[in-house]
């Protein structure tokens, strides 16, 4: 099979892919409605990086774990090869909103034993001192976290394989076909923009446009971030969560976030949404949010891409037409699946930590590699693990709230 893949989208997951794709020596398609690469969900200022432990170390813990481990080797990587990543290492607070919370994430760090570079429990007065604001809790506090530029993420994959990668902006994809080997993609003018025989969709709840994706439940959720105009070295200097989070001073701006509108599409800035984002920024840091008027202020949308459990979809996409075996012993591995059609997408509040290893997985499967998943987390982000909803150990969810803290 020649070694060539269309890539549809160009953000997080679209230029993740392209990126581990062009590694292993394919050359790439990479077509994108908009002007430049991560202008979607993945173009805000900046975004989250940690893990989310959990008790019982359930299967989202344990993904986003690994793929936190995975984007840090990444960008260091990025970084060695001097390409234009933005990143800061400042570490994360996730504050307890009460002392019932507290108590939870202390057994959580007390039976699980993370190493302590990579969380620890503080108390309210070591919080509140990393934090440089008085708090009303303790929480976990991520060392190796911080904050990403997501679409200098997506620049910085694309740059180090731009011989590989053809990047094609202001192409809208309007229709998939795959009359013989090869996949081919149609604007709306039904001009053919690329043919080849392996066709990566990435472009997030709009994946559901193609009648070969139409069935993945992929729904898109509003989500507004307020820009605080802050002077750099003031506090805080780390990133601080609690039912939203707030960022560093980052040339001169503050980030603090965000709504949460499910199948909310609009993109015009609502002054209703800054108010919330206040609200929510004075729950983290108490009377911080009374410096700025909602009135004032300016900030960015993006629609998060998600999907019913919280987990991603990373694979091959499966055939709905095809006849589902009954009493399968092995179910995933026995759906019937769609030649060269895979998907990368469902990355929900969680595209910065779980970007860098979904672009790896995807490769992986396609290329035929080994993975750097377990089967069990291989199998929890099959995009076909929705055909099988019912069934035995398939799409359990995940006891996530959604937001992006
Ligand atoms: C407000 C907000 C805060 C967030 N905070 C965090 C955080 O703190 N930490 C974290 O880890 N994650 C966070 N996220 C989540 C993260 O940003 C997303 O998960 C990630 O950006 C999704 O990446 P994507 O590539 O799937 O989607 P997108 O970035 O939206 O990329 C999809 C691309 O596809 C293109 N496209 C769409 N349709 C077509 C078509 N038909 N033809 C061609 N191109 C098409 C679009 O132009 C776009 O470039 C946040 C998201 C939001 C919105």
């Amino acid at each position: 099979m020649t070694r060539h893949a269309i890539v549809v989208g160009a953000g997080l997951a679209g230029s993740s892919a392209a990126e581990r794709l062009a590694a292993r020596g394919w050359s790439i398609t990479l077509l994108d409605a908009a002007a430049a690469p991560g202008q979607g969900a993945s173009g805000n200022r900046a975004g989250v990086l940690r893990p989310l432990p959990s008790l019982d170390d359930n299967r989202l813990a344990r993904l986003t774990r690994a793929a936190f481990t995975h984007a840090r080797a990444h960008f260091h990587a990025l970084l060695a090869d001097e390409l234009p990543l933005r990143w800061r290492q400042t570490g994360v607070l996730h504050l307890a909103r009460d002392e019932k919370q507290a108590a939870t994430q202390r057994r959580v760090v007390e039976e699980r034993r993370p190493p302590a570079e990579d969380l620890r429990f503080v108390e309210r007065a070591e919080a509140s001192r990393l934090a440089g604001w008085p708090v009303a809790n303790g929480g976990w506090w991520f060392p190796n976290g911080g904050w990403v530029d997501p679409a200098s993420l997506c620049r910085a994959n694309l740059a180090r394989h731009a011989t590989a990668i053809a990047a094609h902006f202001h192409c809208r994809v309007a229709r998939i076909e795959r009359p013989a080997e090869c996949w081919r993609v149609f604007d709306e003018n039904d001009r053919c923009l690329a043919a080849a025989p392996v066709l990566v969709l990435a472009n997030a709840s709009d994946a559901r446009r193609f009648a070969a994706t139409a069935h993945l439940p992929l729904r898109p959720a509003r989500g507004q971030v307020s820009h605080l105009p802050a002077t750099d070295g003031t506090a805080p200097e780390i990133v601080v969560c609690r039912g939203g989070y707030v960022t560093p001073a980052i040339d001169g701006i503050r980030c603090a976030g965000a709504t949460f509108g499910i199948d909310d599409t609009d993109t015009v800035l609502r002054t209703a949404d800054h108010a919330e984002n206040l609200v929510r920024l004075d729950a983290i840091l108490p009377g911080y949010g009374a410096a700025w008027r909602a009135e004032t202020l300016d900030g960015r949308v993006g629609c998060r891409p998600m999907s019913p459990d919280r987990l991603p979809m990373i694979g091959a996409v499966a055939d709905p037409t095809a006849p589902i075996p009954r009493q399968p012993v092995c179910p995933l591995a026995q759906l019937p699946r769609q030649p060269g059609l895979y998907v990368i997408d469902g990355f929900g509040a969680r595209g910065i930590v779980w970007s860098a290893l979904a672009g790896e997985l995807l490769a992986c499967l396609i290329d035929g590699d080994a993975p750097p998943l377990p089967a069990d987390l291989i199998d929890a982000v099959d995009p076909g693990r929705f055909l099988l909803r019912g069934r035995a150990g398939t799409a359990r969810r995940q006891p996530s709230p959604p937001g992006d803290d």
